[in-house]
């Protein structure tokens, strides 16, 4: 009789567990497809597509050549790491390039090279929410002007916040923290790009730094640097979902 007992609470058990496990498992495959709107409970939502825009590419190499050092490369390369850190943290990302090539190819209207490669970028653009357009400055009038600069369509406020979030992200990660100073800082301006000024989402375009000055010139040859700003670009984009 004891044994009898035993074995049917050993019975019960075993069923329990099969049914508590078949639970955990119908809420784990539940939580996965739920991901996305769970995500909202964190103050932001996900499920914003962002778009990341490396500037020029292939035929064109950027703002002119210095030491050997191509600004297409340089925003290739910070924007790979963005992308990084955004798809860890779950985001939809579509990149406008993730090779060196240019874009004209991608455009069916007639017209320059330079501008069907503006095109097929607004056209890629308007798929997402907030897109990043990245570029690297240059000042070969005066190698001392220095530090990054993110621009705003005039009319966004939207572009607006946006560019200011990534602004103090910028200042408190890049600059505080890694050049450890405050003697520079980055700005944001309004100004009439052609990828502000053609896209119907929240976009930025972002100067990372001068390549004609020696000591941004350095950073931007750092990886850690580019790392530093890709992080703080990531972690401004979140903020302003939350916000
Ligand atoms: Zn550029």
């Amino acid at each position: 009789m004891l044994k009898r007992t035993v074995f049917i609470v050993i019975k019960i058990n075993k069923k329990a567990l099969l049914a508590l496990s078949i639970f955990i498992l119908a809420l784990l495959i539940i939580g996965g497809w739920k991901e996305k709107s769970l995500q909202t409970v964190f103050g932001y939502s996900l499920s914003k597509k962002v778009v990341i825009d490396p500037g020029h590419g292939g035929i064109d190499g950027g703002t002119g050549e210095y030491f050997g050092f191509l600004e297409k490369n340089i925003n290739l390369n910070v924007a790979l790491k963005l992308k990084k850190y955004l798809t860890d943290e779950k985001f939809d990302v579509i990149m406008t390039r993730e090779k060196d090539i240019s874009l004209e190819e991608k455009s069916p209207i007639k017209a320059s090279r330079y501008l069907r490669d503006l095109d097929a970028r607004k056209r890629i653009i308007n798929n997402g929410d907030i897109s990043v357009s990245i570029h690297v400055d240059a000042n070969p009038d005066s190698i001392k002007t220095r530090g990054v600069k993110i621009y705003y369509y005039p009319n966004s406020i939207e572009g607006k916040k946006l560019a200011q979030s990534i602004c103090n992200s910028i200042n408190n990660i890049v600059y505080k923290r890694f050049l450890n100073t405050n003697r520079i800082k980055a700005v944001i301006a309004p100004e009439d790009f052609y990828v502000l000024r053609e896209t119907q989402i929240s976009c930025v375009l972002i100067e990372i730094g001068f390549i004609t000055n020696p000591e941004d010139r350095k950073l931007l040859k750092s990886e850690k640097y580019k790392a530093k700003m890709a992080k703080a670009i990531c972690d401004g984009i979140i903020q302003y979902l939350k916000e």
